[in-house]
């Protein structure tokens, strides 16, 4: 039980990457919030899968694109467990479009959600974890096209790529409070939100990625439970790859 006496927060928990961190995190003892956004009776789901692995959560609806939900999304995993000691931002999404084509919109709504949602989260977490004086983990999920870009992405990529910024500036203003912030870097999973894309697409990304496969959902979980355990107490402003070598070819 890596994770024993922890409280977690997993944002955009209701299914996919976020499903999977959430389910493992509880396997490896901690208490965790399943933060959704729209999908009430999936993210009762994930917590039903939990409670049946004898874990502990609750389901906690809020937009993180708005600071006053994230605020009370961090309140209330506060005042339901007494504590918080790990927040995941994952919540995400994707508006493909060329750049000539892409609204104002689609930029928007990418980075209201991909990344103002982790300074908004971060900043109603921090407080609370610095006054228990007992250190704490901020593992936010980037992508390897924060990384290395993609055509039809420039929102995405740019939201992903602030991300990592982000994790590097706040691991040097936490660093002597002892919490770390550390960003990891999916390549391509099967999820909604890639469910979009062409087989041909999918086709051309496992071409692409030396271990020849989409990866598997708990592959990501894996390695934030790892982060967010006392095993990574000293890895902190690192952007960590989990895309079966996509990024280096
Ligand atoms: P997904 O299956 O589409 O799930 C997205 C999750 O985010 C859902 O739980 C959704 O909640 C939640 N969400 C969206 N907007 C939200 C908001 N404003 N407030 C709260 N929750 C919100 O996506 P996924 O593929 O698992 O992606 C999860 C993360 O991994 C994202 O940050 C994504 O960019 C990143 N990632 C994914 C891949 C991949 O290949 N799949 C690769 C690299 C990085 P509802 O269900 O309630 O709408």
């Amino acid at each position: 039980m890596l994770l024993a006496g922890k409280v977690a927060i997993v944002t955009g928990a209701s299914r996919g990457i976020g499903r999977a961190i959430a389910i493992d995190l509880a396997a490896n003892g901690a208490k965790v919030v399943v933060n959704y956004q729209n999908s009430a009776a999936a993210a009762a789901e994930v917590v039903e899968t939990i409670r049946a692995q004898g874990g502990e959560a609750t389901a906690v609806q809020a937009d993180v694109r708005a600071f006053a939900a994230a605020k009370g999304l961090i309140e209330t995993a506060v005042q339901t467990y007494g504590q918080l000691d790990i927040l995941v931002n994952n919540a995400g999404t994707t508006r493909d479009m060329l750049l000539p084509m892409m609204s104002e919109e689609d930029w928007d709504v990418v980075i209201d959600t991909n990344l103002k949602s982790v300074f908004n989260c971060c900043k109603a977490a921090v407080r609370p974890m610095i006054r228990r004086k007992q250190g704490g983990r901020i593992i936010n999920i980037s992508s390897v096209v924060g990384l290395v870009g993609q055509g039809g992405q420039a929102n995405y990529a740019a939201s992903k790529a602030g991300i990592i910024g982000f994790t590097k500036s706040l691991a040097k203003e936490l660093g002597g409070r002892q919490i770390t912030v550390n960003a990891v870097a999916p390549g391509f999973f099967p999820t909604a939100l890639t469910a979009v894309l062409s087989d041909e697409m999918v086709q051309k990304a496992i071409a692409h990625t030396p271990l020849g496969r989409l990866g598997e959902l708990p592959e990501v979980a894996y390695l934030v439970t790892f982060l967010a355990s006392d095993r990574a107490a000293f890895i902190t402003g690192e952007v960590i790859r989990v895309d079966g070598g996509i990024g280096i070819s």
